[in-house]
């Protein structure tokens, strides 16, 4: 471990959805505006050996980093809020510390000594935790410990924290934990006893809590607080309230009212470097809460009663709405409810239509209408990963004729399959790991709406898909108006589809929402909502 580099553990208590996620990314920007080079993990308790697997119902979309890492949400949190990117090291399951531990094992790595939760297990946690402090890079490393303390997944994580403190030694250690101050509205008082109880629960885990961050929505009362620093054995200073905000962009400065960053620098013995520079941050909140304007976008998928699986989506359009003062009303529209006749009724008021991102079959046929629609009433319209194979698909069918074109991830008999796996996949097909994960560069054809939005030519975009646009059609699509804007300069695939022709048809392969973030707005998301702006002022 960096000898110099200061950690802080984040734990959890009372229930789950607390957003720990949001106050580490909070804290770490706070950090970071007061010159500190901060980064943040997240270790979760289950064992898939990382979230790729996940069903998006369960816990939301799958983050995906430059390196290819498939990771948490939370993750998507710490890069929108802090400008600077995380990688596979970030992010760290039960399934994936097992799995190093019992391929140790199998390669005789433990000389015949009887392997143990501790301290194997508890070995390699601490490995991961120390990963990134390593060579010094950040001040401060944020680790947030998934799920609720005394939960049987996590405990091998708070035994690890609980030795850390050792290893680390005083002043470079501190554990902050987020708890919830339930308000029964009947007896109409703020209740501390479940945060009571929670913090025993650490303390007989050997864990004492530097740091209360108590989730409330009321403000904590004088004597609440002094409550909960008296039965949770910490300073009154360090029992932080945190309000319900209005949005997620707000907690830093709610946190820094709160005095947070002051309270853990005092205690870590950190002395800042400079004065807090929170303006473009504060410009960004001025921007989002004051829109001149509004447009309304329908964004068409599956899994649309939890938005969770749209998050970096949904965060994408807060970002690119505040670039141009606009308020983005974005509804969820369920693929599967949409069908040719209903099509007008349900996007006829939209100004912007984006089709997300997805797998498998469920509801194509829907998402073929609805970019139909777009496509033919000049509605502009924005696909993403499958939203761009939907736009081919379609475009293929209606503009092309070819009535049965398809991708093969559908159909696998389709005589025209537009969208299918490249030669050299089919072949890795039989093994697993098809999928085309992380970052990947794109040229951009000079003219084309995309270089608009890039103002440059050369970009990197981050994939996570297993189709392709089939390049044995490509002259065909160009033909009749739709062409590639994007290639990938190495592999000549497509990466962009267009229409010339239409006020803004763009499909991109690659997910841009995952790099769009608070003071770096993706540009594609930018000028989809200055071409909304602009559509709906032609109605
Ligand atoms: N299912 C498509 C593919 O695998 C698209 C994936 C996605 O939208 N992320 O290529």
């Amino acid at each position: 471990m960096g000898s110099s580099t200061k950690y802080i553990f984040i734990t959890g208590g009372v229930t789950s959805s607390l957003g720990k996620g949001i106050i580490a990314a909070s804290l770490a920007k706070l950090l970071q505006a007061r010159g500190f080079s901060v980064t943040i993990q997240k270790f979760d308790p289950y064992l898939n050996i990382d979230p790729g697997t996940l069903n998006p119902y369960e816990h939301g979309e799958c983050y995906v980093t430059e390196d290819g890492a498939e990771t948490d949400l939370d993750l998507g949190h710490y890069e929108r809020f802090l400008d600077t990117p995380t990688s596979q090291a970030n992010n760290v399951t039960t399934g994936r510390i097992y799995n190093n531990v019992i391929t140790k094992e199998r390669k005789g790595e433990f000389l015949g000594k009887t392997v143990q939760v501790i301290p194997h297990i508890t070995d390699e946690i601490k490995r991961n935790f120390f990963k990134l402090g390593e060579d010094g890079q950040f001040d401060v490393v944020i680790t947030e410990i998934g799920g609720c303390v005394g939960d049987i997944e996590s405990l091998p994580f708070i035994e690890a924290v609980r030795q850390a403190k050792w290893d680390l030694g005083q002043n470079n250690f501190l554990v902050i934990h987020l708890t919830l101050i339930p308000f029964l509205a009947a007896a109409k008082e703020l209740k501390t006893k479940p945060t009571q109880h929670s913090v025993k629960q650490l303390l007989e885990a050997g864990i004492q809590p530097d740091i209360l961050v108590c989730r409330t929505e009321y403000h904590l009362p004088q004597e609440v607080k002094k409550k909960l620093a008296l039965f949770c054995n910490v300073q009154l200073n360090c029992v932080i309230e945190a309000m319900d905000a209005s949005t997620i962009y707000d907690v830093p400065l709610l946190m820094k009212k709160e005095k947070l960053d002051e309270r853990v620098m005092s205690k870590l013995k950190l002395t800042s470097k400079t004065n807090t520079d929170l303006e473009q941050w504060k410009d960004f909140l001025g921007r989002l809460k004051n829109p001149t304007q509004e447009v309304n976008i329908g964004l068409v998928g599956k899994y649309v009663s939890l938005p969770d699986a749209y998050k970096s989506i949904i965060e994408a359009f807060i970002h690119a709405g505040a670039a141009s003062e606009c308020k983005v009303n974005l509804t969820l529209i369920s693929s599967e409810e949409l069908h040719a006749d209903s099509i007008p009724k349900k996007l006829e008021g939209l100004d912007g239509v984006v089709v997300a991102p997805g797998f498998g079959e469920r509801g194509l046929e829907g998402k073929i209408e609805a970019v139909r629609f777009v496509r033919e009433n000049n509605i502009p319209f924005f696909g993403i990963c499958l939203g761009m194979q939907v736009a081919v698909i379609e475009f293929a069918r209606n503009v092309l004729g070819l009535e049965k074109a398809n991708s093969t991830e559908m159909d696998p008999e389709s005589p025209d399959p537009v969208i299918g796996l490249m030669e050299d996949q089919k072949n890795i097909e039989l093994l697993g790991g098809t999928m085309r994960l992380g970052s990947f560069p794109c040229e951009l054809k000079k003219g084309s709406k995309a270089y608009q939005a890039y103002g440059k030519a050369k970009i990197n975009e981050r994939h996570r898909h297993r189709y392709e646009f089939n390049n044995a059609y490509l002259n065909k699509f160009e033909e009749s108006g739709m062409f590639a804007s994007g290639i990938n300069p190495d592999t000549e695939l497509v990466e962009i589809m267009e229409i010339k022709n239409h006020p803004w048809f763009v499909g991109a392969q690659f997910h841009p929402e995952y790099k769009s973030t608070v003071l770096t707005p993706h540009p594609l998301f930018v000028r989809f909502i200055k071409a909304t702006i602009e559509n709906k002022k032609t109605k």
